[in-house]
């Protein structure tokens, strides 16, 4: 997967942990949230308790993990962080539950792709801090209780929709992250390029910040390619400005709403094969050579967003925005 604009985690965000904010304060943007989770943990650390577990849902690149691992550090106790895929046996878990310390925050990326046996093992463990674990096969098999510290589950999933609503109703709470406005964008980008020590105009910041889909991972990517277009094609010493930091995204066909070569693929497969829609989403995927999913947690959320894109209970309908971006006039009939 080589896509510039791909708000999926890849192997060079491998080095943006030196980015991520460390603490609540320091944290832009998802401002609801951030007020709603620091009343939370003071009021968790006030009673000595470990804090109820958090659910954190929202498209990739948004923030889930930095939050996660945010909250542990504010509320002063230890962090451990799995993943859905990750757990493939009873076992697995039972092992990681059992070394959590009181008030530890565990941290599973990921949820709605933990197996279902699994599932059933973690509500015991969420509800009263207890492993019911089979020890022994056959006859004599027997089940064993076992007291777990109290802990804080902080999971991350892409769609709250995609988990069972018992596992669901067990977060006390819940939180949908957003996308980012340009201005929050542009904050984000400016501190990293400091943290860089890369010079980058407010202009340039901007110009970055509103390619990036509304997305800090997106925004951290483009900043480190303008970084790299900058140190090879401006032999002075000027800070990069937004002529510079366009050129450098254009090249990599990031467009003016941040939308890269499989979104506008998206979009023109909707109005050239469909007339504009509606046209089902695994008709599109297929057509894509893409996963569903892929189609609804990545490159979706946001396009629908932006309005280019809208989601009906008949399929997918090129909104009047998205004719008009690919440089169409969109027929009568789309005219809403
Ligand atoms: P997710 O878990 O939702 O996929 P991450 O927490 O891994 O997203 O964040 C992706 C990248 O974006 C990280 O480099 C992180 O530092 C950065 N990031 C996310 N949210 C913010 C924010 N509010 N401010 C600054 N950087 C952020």
């Amino acid at each position: 997967n080589d896509r510039t604009v791909d708000p999926a985690r890849s192997e060079e965000d491998l080095g943006e942990g030196g980015l991520r904010p460390q603490t609540l304060a320091d944290f832009t943007g998802q401002k609801s949230n951030r007020e709603n989770l620091a009343i939370f943990i003071e009021a968790a650390r006030n009673r000595g308790e470990a804090l109820d577990h958090v659910l954190l849902h929202g498209p990739p690149g948004l923030g889930k993990t930095t939050l996660a691992q945010i909250v542990s550090r504010e509320l002063g106790v230890g962090f451990r962080a799995t993943s859905g895929p990750v757990i493939q046996r009873a076992g697995d878990l039972a092992a990681i539950l059992t070394n959590l310390q009181p008030r530890d925050v565990l941290f599973i990326d990921e949820i709605h792709r933990l197996q279902p046996a699994i599932e059933e093992i973690l509500y015991p463990a969420m509800e009263d801090f207890q492993l019911d674990l089979i020890i022994g096969e056959g006859p004599a098999a027997r089940s064993v209780r076992i007291d777990l510290a109290p802990f804080t589950l902080v999971a991350a999933t892409t769609r709250a929709g995609l988990l069972a609503t018992p596992l669901r109703d067990r977060f006390g709470i819940p939180l949908r992250l957003v996308f980012y406005t340009p201005d929050e964008l542009q904050l984000i980008v400016a501190r990293g390029a400091r943290k860089l020590g890369f010079a980058l105009t407010d202009a340039g910041a901007m110009e970055i910040a509103r390619r990036s889909r509304g997305t800090p991972r997106i925004a951290g990517r483009l900043l480190r390619r303008v970084r790299d277009f900058a140190s090879v094609g401006n032999a002075s010493d000027e800070p990069v400005g937004a002529e510079l930091a366009d050129a450098a995204l254009t090249r990599l066909e990031v467009d003016g709403l941040g939308l890269d070569g499989m979104d506008r693929r998206y979009l023109r497969r909707i109005a050239e094969y469909h007339n504009g829609g509606p046209v089902g989403v695994e008709t599109l995927a297929a057509a894509l050579a893409e996963a569903r999913d892929t189609l609804e947690d990545v490159i979706e959320p946001y396009l629908i967003q932006e309005g280019l894109v809208l989601r009906t209970s008949r399929g997918r309908v090129l909104g009047e925005r998205g004719w008009r971006h690919l440089g169409l006039t969109p027929p009568a009939s789309a005219q809403m």
